[in-house]
């Protein structure tokens, strides 16, 4: 099997693929996972908190990487990548680049490379009246030291939150909460190997093994759903005061 792209979405889908691959084909079954990446070295954008936990995981779980190189196509029977070299393969998962919904296209207004629509501090699109943007189409300011929102359920979540606090205020005439979310985390799945969680935009390694899988089980099962359909809990899960993690 080749996964195209080795950042986040790719490292996930290709550590947890031995252990299912093996439930589905057996434990003898000669089984095979290539990431293709174009950067230099394994995790290239990750960070030194998380690469040697990668580096490892992928050696223990048999993920081979191909550097230097992306996938120029793919047929039927497997992939061509930009060196020359022919891999050949009945699956190919494609994790290459987020985008946000092509909707952005239809609202004036400055876009980061993704699509993003440029938000102020009130996440009201730049240069719109009535126009508000959250999660994965918001290019928002996170502090005041020059980070942004990642397309990450860790900042849709509060984004929706203060979105709708504003868009209801800027309705009601009453002032506005400006968006604020210092704190950043990472959750990398490594499957049978377990995780790796870091804190901050620097990546400072916490946790490793089972007990950041245990961390990554509880984001998955608990922490990203919505809450039940019941008014008082809906907006109570709403409100943007609620302390992010
Ligand atoms: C494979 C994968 C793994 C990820 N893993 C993580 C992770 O581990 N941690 C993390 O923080 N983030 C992760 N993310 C990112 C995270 O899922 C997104 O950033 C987050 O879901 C964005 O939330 P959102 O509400 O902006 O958009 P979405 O969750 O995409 O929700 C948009 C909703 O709008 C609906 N919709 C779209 N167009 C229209 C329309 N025209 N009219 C009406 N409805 C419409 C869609 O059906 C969808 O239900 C992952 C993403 C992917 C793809």
């Amino acid at each position: 099997m080749v996964v195209a792209g080795g950042g986040f979405t790719g490292i996930e889908t290709a550590t947890e693929m031995p252990a299912r691959l093996r439930a589905a084909l057996g434990e003898q079954a000669d089984i095979r996972v290539i990431v293709v990446d174009r950067a230099p070295e394994i995790g290239a954008s990750l960070g030194e908190g998380i690469r040697p936990s990668l580096i490892e995981a992928s050696a223990h779980l048999g993920i081979e990487w191909i550097l230097n190189a992306s996938v120029e196509s793919v047929d039927a029977g497997g992939v061509t990548l930009s060196n020359g070299q022919r891999i050949e393969s009945k699956t190919v998962v494609w994790t290459v680049g987020f985008r946000a919904s092509p909707l952005t296209e239809h609202v004036p207004g400055t876009r980061d490379r993704q699509g993003r629509l440029h938000v102020d501090g009130n996440l009201k699109v730049l240069g719109q009246n009535h126009i508000f943007a959250a999660g994965d189409v918001a290019y928002a300011a996170t502090d005041t030291v020059g980070n942004y929102a990642a397309m990450s359920c860790q900042h849709a979540i509060a984004l929706g939150r203060y979105a709708g606090n504003n868009v209801a205020a800027d309705l009601l005439g009453v002032a506005p909460m400006t968006y604020s979310q210092p704190k950043y985390v990472t959750c990398l799945d490594l499957g049978a190997w377990g995780a790796v969680y870091t804190e901050g935009w620097d990546r400072q390694l916490k946790l490793v093994g089972q007990e950041a899988k245990d961390l990554k089980t509880q984001i998955n099962s608990i922490w990203i759903y919505p809450p039940a359909a019941d008014r008082a809990a809906a907006l109570a899960a709403a409100d943007p005061s609620i302390p992010v993690a």
